[in-house]
């Protein structure tokens, strides 16, 4: 039993490496089951979680959004498209040390942070609604 976990989890890693999209659970289910017909969705879901555990894949909240999973685990910046809703890799240096610029954090101990830009995907730009 332990074996066939094993494997499911390398192939989800693969999965998420594979789209390299910050595709959101269900969107690697998808793609999954195209490959993998017998495998459930709490499987695939499980997984993920158990990758986002093992520092493997990382876990991103997008602001109204599903949570995307990010073969990318390093800190980084995103954009998020308001029309098609994919998530993309800014180009754009980590400032660990902005915490430091709040005046005031009312008591609150800050364990990282998040920023993600809003707007439209070349796809989208210039696309009639
Ligand atoms: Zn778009
Ligand atoms: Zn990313």
């Amino acid at each position: 039993m332990i074996r066939r976990n094993t494997i499911q989890r390398n192939l989800v890693l693969k999965a998420v490496r594979q789209l390299a999209c910050h595709a959101t659970a269900e969107e690697i289910y998808v793609e999954f089951a195209k490959v993998h017909l017998n495998i459930s969705r709490g499987t695939v879901y499980r997984n993920l979680l158990r990758l986002c555990e093992a520092g493997e894949i990382r876990k991103r909240q997008m602001p109204d959004g599903a949570d995307r999973f990010d073969h990318i685990c390093s800190d980084h910046y995103h954009a998020m498209c308001a029309r098609c809703g994919k998530v993309f890799d800014v180009d754009m240096e980590y400032m660990s040390d902005i915490e430091k610029l709040v005046k005031d954090a009312h008591g609150f101990t800050f364990t990282g942070h998040d920023i993600v830009f809003k707007g439209l995907c070349p796809d989208c730009t210039g696309k009639p609604r």
